[in-house]
């Protein structure tokens, strides 16, 4: 196993990124750059033990800093949306950067994926792994509080991609990580053929902004149904907009346990999700349209990779019947995410 490092060009006027190669015993390598540290490729074998990238991306630096809908990024301070940007604490009304029509959407303006991370490369028992760390100051992006936050990639041994989240902060804020990689097992073309598990008898029902009305449905005798494994494609039509919703994962507390299975016929490749979130953002890149040339010229269609964003729900601060998002200060936020590949 091993740990490289190579230059990867300037994210800004004097800022210089890396991107780290992070390589396990048995070749599952991953690629990682300190430029929201993004996940610019995955290899993982397929049913003839070869090697294919099964993740969407670019070649490049300037590509990323032209903007795209987080490939690979860590997503902060809060994955997925925050109705009109606001919410309040302790009484005290907090009015965020606001990016996706009238609401707040993955951090912000400047969020986590858009900003140089400090790094450490470890050799971690399990694994080469890749730390990084960033402070986001009282007020940015209007979040109140200093927060630390800390991000472990592993390459594990067991041919698990492990993420380890960490923050801590020195006043009252709110605080939802996750993780953006758009998975094409496949390593081409659309993602509809993929067989989906999702463990989750229920979802939270949206408007058509995307922001939870409150209602949390079953998903029993509808479209949103994953509990038994079936094609991405066999019933998005039936879905408006396609698949862009958080599901309630079915589990106990904050166990680290199973979110999401998805299998590829064709290359062989399964892919399991775990994580000790209590929900998992399905989103089947609906808005992907073909404007985007990724890695070796490939032409990113609709559904050309979908997403599993492990989660908190969406708008959390608004809705206090769901699972809280705030961090005080002396406390510990801690989450894992593992992409298992079998
Ligand atoms: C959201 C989508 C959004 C995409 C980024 C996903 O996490 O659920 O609604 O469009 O990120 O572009």
């Amino acid at each position: 196993m091993s740990i490289t490092k190579d230059y990867f060009g300037k994210a800004a006027v004097a800022k210089d990124v890396y991107l780290f190669t992070l390589t396990n015993k048995n070749g599952l390598t991953v690629k990682i750059t300190d430029y929201g540290g993004i996940v610019t490729s995955l290899l993982v074998p397929d049913k003839n033990g070869k090697l294919g990238d099964i993740v969407l991306g670019f070649d490049n630096i300037e590509s990323y800093l032209a903007g795209h809908p987080y490939f690979g990024a860590i997503i902060g301070r809060y994955g997925n949306r925050i109705a009109a940007g606001k919410f309040s604490l302790n009484g005290k009304e907090y009015k965020l950067a606001v990016n996706d029509g009238e609401n707040h959407l993955h951090g912000g303006l400047i969020g986590f994926d858009k900003v140089i991370w400090n790094t450490a490369e470890v050799q971690d028992p399990l694994g080469p792994a890749l730390e990084l760390s960033y402070f986001s100051r009282d007020g940015e992006e209007g979040y109140p509080g200093n927060l630390s936050v800390n991000v472990k990639y592993t390459m594990d041994d067991r041919n698990e991609l492990r993420i380890d989240y960490m923050a801590q902060t020195d006043q009252v804020t709110v605080v939802n990580l996750t993780h953006h990689s758009y998975f094409n097992l496949a390593c081409s073309g659309d993602i509809l053929s993929h067989s989906m598990q999702i463990n989750a008898d229920r979802y939270t029902v949206v408007n058509s902004s995307l922001i939870p009305t409150g209602e949390i449905r079953p998903v029993q005798n509808s479209p949103m149904d994953f509990i038994a494994s079936h094609t991405i494609g066999s019933r998005i039509a039936q879905v408006q907009g396609g698949y862009d919703h958080n599901y309630v994962l079915n589990k106990v507390e904050k166990e680290l346990s199973l979110a999401a299975r998805v299998q590829e016929t064709f290359s062989g490749r399964t892919m399991e999700v775990f994580t000790t979130e209590p929900g998992v953002q399905f989103y089947s890149g609906n808005f992907l349209n073909g404007s985007l040339k990724g890695k070796g010229g490939a032409v990113y269609q609709k559904h050309a990779g979908f997403c599993l964003e492990t989660q908190h729900f969406p708008d959390s601060p608004n809705h206090k019947e769901f699972p809280s998002t705030v961090l005080k200060k002396g406390e510990i936020y801690k989450q894992t995410t593992v992409f298992k590949f079998l």
